[in-house]
């Protein structure tokens, strides 16, 4: 039977229409019929008790079994499926031709016995029907943008896969009441899985997985539990006596998991240990995962007990990101200036903007403390956004004030590059402003795969600068440098380190001089901080240069003085 047969002949028996919609697709949940009908009656009484149509409960619900909101962490899945509902009622609401309330329909009409109104059960017809046709669309392009995803691996289906997660968390619960031992969380992921997708591929990142997966079922006795929550997150509940068996396991496993085809693969391990067996899984959960990223953080380890400490890195996230948005609408966001000198003039040459939020009460937070969190949860393209515009309206000022050989170059998050407007939100920024895109420069951070190219060429269509920020930092640099159209390479903070250190990183740099020189591309050393620093980069022919030596960051107006007092300019 389709799922429109079921749901009308349901609806015919006489169940609510929100049964009739959630009850037609109870079997691709491995739902018993019954409970369907139990679930559904309550939320679509509620829905309809608020005025709107019980349909839309029972299509909520399906959507929310098919795809699965398991994992509170997961902010994609929460977005998406965020999305997926504002359509769904869009769609069911334009089909119904905004029909969507239920007020006047008679209360008899539903129920098992319903003897309503003919009328008000034709509307319920039409908008049962309705709701399964967007539905099973809704769902078909689900798996489709996740297969596309997965391409021709043997991927399990979404509904599937939701269901593994449900029948995970009811053992996990079943081993929590019954287990007479101790129980611990632990959650894992793969350093730099991101980094590993990037450079070999997709379908290799989906072939990591199945291969943990697969060490995880050989060495999993009965209680010892897994599942992949998400992405390159696991996760293994397990009991026992002695503390020791949890790292003994973990050392098992991770002797097991280190190399896949010669990729060496690195995992960062978090435990939290059960205290109150009535505390939500969900906390448990978090708390797993805060110890899991205490683990990436650390060097010398990579297993990490849980905390209580680790409660107050969590505190801080859910602070920034409930007051990023009105830290931004309030203007508490501000755009700090750091200069770039050259050495040869000893004059200002540009300028950095960087982020900075004064919190009324918290005082100046730093980006390093806010922009890893907001990278995560896409609030980085509001922030980025606000201060580009800042940077083109003090080159505005800086324009009326005659100096147009001072750019400013903004920093562009690594999301930016699959950010398909923030090219045109650029030139209308410049257009509006009155500014030329020569004065607007763009810093980009080295990351791998084909995503910084195809952006960089784009950016260097349109006749952007690009600096390729914190050069030597991250991996296959010198690669991106050739098949990317940088124009300036900057030096990271810790080749400074390097020069005074050891005479290893003084020959490095003067061959990054070199390279640059002959690849006829401009240089620029960051983190400057000492006069030896400045004599050994003057000594190799590197004039550029930023750091607290000169000048530290500082607020727009004290840069503007600074700049006019060199300039010779009024204001
Ligand atoms: P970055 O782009 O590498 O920026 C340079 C950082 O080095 C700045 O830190 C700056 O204050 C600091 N610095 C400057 N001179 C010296 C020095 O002599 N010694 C040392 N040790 N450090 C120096 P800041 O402002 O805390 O920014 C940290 C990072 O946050 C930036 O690193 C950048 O990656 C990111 N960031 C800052 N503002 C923005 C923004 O508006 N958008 C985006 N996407 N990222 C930003
Ligand atoms: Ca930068
Ligand atoms: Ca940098």
């Amino acid at each position: 039977m389709t799922h429109q047969e079921k749901a009308v002949m349901f609806l015919r028996q006489g169940y609510h229409c929100s049964q009739a919609v959630f009850g037609a697709f109870a079997e691709d949940f491995g739902l018993d019929q019954s409970a369907a009908f139990k679930i559904s009656a309550y939320f679509g009484s509620g829905m309809r008790w608020g005025g709107s149509c019980g349909c839309m409960t029972g299509a909520l619900l399906v959507l929310g079994m098919a795809m699965g909101f398991y994992d509170t962490q997961d902010r994609d899945l929460e977005e998406y499926g965020n999305r997926k509902t504002s359509e769904f009622i869009r769609r069911f609401t334009e089909q119904m031709h905004g029909e969507i309330e239920c007020r006047g329909v008679e209360k008899d009409t539903l129920g098992p016995q319903g003897t309503g109104r003919e009328e008000d059960l034709q509307r319920c017809h039409r908008a049962v029907s309705a709701v399964v046709d967007i539905l099973e669309d809704m769902m078909a392009q689900f798996q489709a943008e996740r297969a596309c995803r997965c391409e021709n691996l043997d991927t399990h289906s979404i509904i599937r896969r939701a269901n593994e997660l449900r029948q995970f968390q009811y053992k996990v619960n079943t081993l929590l009441c019954t287990s007479s031992k101790q129980v611990a969380f632990i959650q894992f992921d793969i350093r730099q899985f991101k980094i590993i997708n990037d450079l070999y591929g997709e379908k290799f990142g989906d072939q990591i997985l199945d291969f943990v997966v697969c060490r995880l079922e050989g060495l999993c006795r009965k209680e010892q539990l897994f599942a992949n929550l998400r992405s390159d997150v696991f996760m293994v509940v397990m009991e026992f006596g002695e503390r020791e068996e949890i790292t003994a396991f973990i050392q098992r496993l991770d002797e097991q998991v280190r190399l896949f085809q010669n990729v060496q693969l690195q995992m960062s391990y978090g435990v939290y240990i059960v205290q109150d067996r009535y505390m939500e899984q969900r906390q448990m959960e978090d708390r797993a995962a805060m110890a899991r990223k205490a683990a990436k953080q650390n060097v010398l380890t990579n297993i990490a007990f849980y905390k209580e400490q680790f409660k107050e890195s969590l505190y801080n996230r859910k602070f920034i990101e409930e007051n990023m948005d009105k830290a931004l609408a309030e203007r508490q966001i501000k755009m700090y200036l750091q200069p770039k000198y050259s050495i040869k003039q000893n004059r200002i040459v540009g300028a950095e903007a960087l982020v900075r939020w004064l919190h009324p009460s918290r005082g100046m937070i730093y980006p390093d403390q806010f922009i890893p969190i907001v990278e995560e949860n896409g609030l980085i393209q509001k922030i980025d956004y606000y201060i580009w515009e800042e940077a083109c309206q003090f080159l505005s000022r800086c324009k009326a004030a005659g100096i147009t050989t001072c750019p400013v170059s903004v920093n562009m998050s690594r999301n930016h590059l699959r950010d398909s407007s923030c090219i045109q939100v650029l030139t209308e920024m410049i257009e509006r402003n009155g500014i030329t895109k020569q004065m607007l420069e763009l810093e980009i951070t080295e990351t791998a795969g084909g995503q910084i190219r195809k952006k960089a060429m784009q950016l260097k269509k349109e006749g952007f600068t690009l600096l390729m920020d914190d050069f030597g930092s991250g991996y296959s640099s010198l690669n991106i440098l050739l098949e990317t159209p940088f124009d300036v390479i900057k030096l990271d903070k810790k080749f400074m380190e390097n020069i005074v250190s050891s005479q290893k990183g003084l020959l490095i740099l003067e061959q990054v001089v070199s390279m640059a020189n002959k690849l006829e591309m401009g240089l620029l050393a960051e983190g400057v901080e000492t006069k030896e620093q400045v004599d050994l980069l003057r000594g190799i022919g590197c004039d550029q240069v930023q750091g607290y030596y000169y000048a530290a960051p500082m607020p727009q107006d004290e840069f503007y003085h600074i700049l006019i007092k060199q300039y010779g300019a009024t204001a």
